[in-house]
């Protein structure tokens, strides 16, 4: 189909309490730079049964305008509900480009609304600008096992859609809601809708391992030796009030479980403070971590890659350094 606008959306998701998922949030910041540079407006469209918590976040997050639809058989995610929506609304207001998160969720809806619109879709991008030459949205994404990075253009079919990874943008300093809000009447009928939600429950376990969210990570990879090499990590992430992160290296042995796991088949993080610790700096894992704001390495080699991504480097064993540096925080904090 045609293109209508040169509007950029993003699909907000929401949470069960009516708030937007981070990465929605988070999508707003690019889609801002991409919508300016496309000419088009900036809008967040969210779907749910009482969203206003969510369209509040989405106006205050940079969004000029936000398409709200509220329906009972929004209530929950469901492929064929939610497909629906944006579909029709797609057909009506004929946005150029689409960004939706690559939760659970988002990689279900994508690919099911691309192939509705007879469009493409590039998926779990981790970088995105718009191609200088035809206009066209220019989608990153890591390919072949991680071992390069490309970049996809979609320009004989709109919109260009793609999902991205939670924890590749940070979300813009909140400002006052200026945003348009249209209100959408969407009914899909019970019929069309395969799969009916009995009931939500949360999942909860000690694996709860909220990486995407933590302002302060510390990881450990091969070089911490084992499962009880994850000690001193996990000792230094608690008097810094952080998380523990690993290398797939720590979880293919065992170590440590997948929950953890930072890099391309893991989480991308985007913490204030990132400390690796015996981890050399595969692409895969930097892919997962580049976005830190600030990255210690701690590494016996002197010559580990990771120490060409980070901000501060200690040569030296970290069953050595991670000791000395956790007890000296203990110290300040007494
Ligand atoms: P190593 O590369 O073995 O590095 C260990 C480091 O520890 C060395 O630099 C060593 O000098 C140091 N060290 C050893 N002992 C000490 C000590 N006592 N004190 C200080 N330093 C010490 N990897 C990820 O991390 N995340 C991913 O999501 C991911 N996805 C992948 C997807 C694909 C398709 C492929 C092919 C690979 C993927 N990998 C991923 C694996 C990646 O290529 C690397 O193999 C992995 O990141 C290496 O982990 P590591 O740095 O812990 O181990």
């Amino acid at each position: 189909m045609e293109a209508m606008t040169k509007d950029l959306w993003v699909f907000v998701e929401t949470n069960e309490d009516g708030t937007a998922k981070n990465v929605g949030i988070e999508l707003l910041t690019p889609g801002k730079l991409l919508a300016e540079k496309q000419g088009g407006s900036l809008v967040a469209v969210i779907l749910g049964e009482n969203v206003e918590k969510a369209v509040n976040m989405a106006g205050r997050h940079g969004a000029d305008k936000i398409i709200a639809a509220e329906a009972p058989e929004l209530r929950a995610y469901s492929t064929d509900a939610y497909t629906e929506a944006i579909c029709k609304l797609v057909k009506k207001y004929g946005p150029t480009s689409m960004m939706i998160g690559a939760t659970n969720n988002g990689r279900d809806l994508g690919p099911r609304v691309s192939c509705r619109l007879q469009t493409g879709l590039v998926a779990d991008c981790t970088a995105l600008d718009i191609d200088e030459e035809s206009g066209n949205v220019a989608w990153t994404r890591p390919a072949f096992g991680g071992n390069l990075m490309a970049t996809i253009l979609c320009p004989d079919h709109r919109p260009q859609i793609g999902t991205v990874r939670p924890g590749v943008f940070k979300k813009r300093e909140p400002v006052e809601n200026r945003a348009e809000i249209i209100r959408e009447e969407i009914h899909i009928d019970p019929k069309d809708i395969r799969t009916r939600i009995l009931d939500l429950i949360t999942y909860m376990n000690s694996e709860n391992v909220d990486l995407e969210g933590a302002e302060i990570i510390v990881s450990g990879g091969r070089g911490v030796g084992g499962p009880e090499g994850f000690g001193p990590v996990k000792a230094l992430a608690d008097a810094l009030g952080g998380t523990v992160g690993a290398s797939r290296a720590a979880v293919d042995a065992g170590w440590i479980s997948h929950a953890h796991q930072v890099g391309q088949t893991g989480k991308t993080v985007g913490p204030k403070l990132y400390i690796a610790c015996g981890i050399s700096g595969a692409i895969q894992h930097l892919a997962g971590m580049s976005g830190s704001d600030c990255v210690i390495a701690i590494n016996k080699d002197p010559d580990a890659p990771i120490f060409d991504v980070a901000n501060y480097g200690v040569v030296g064993d970290l069953f050595e350094v991670l000791p000395a540096l956790t007890e000296e925080l203990r110290k300040d904090r007494a």
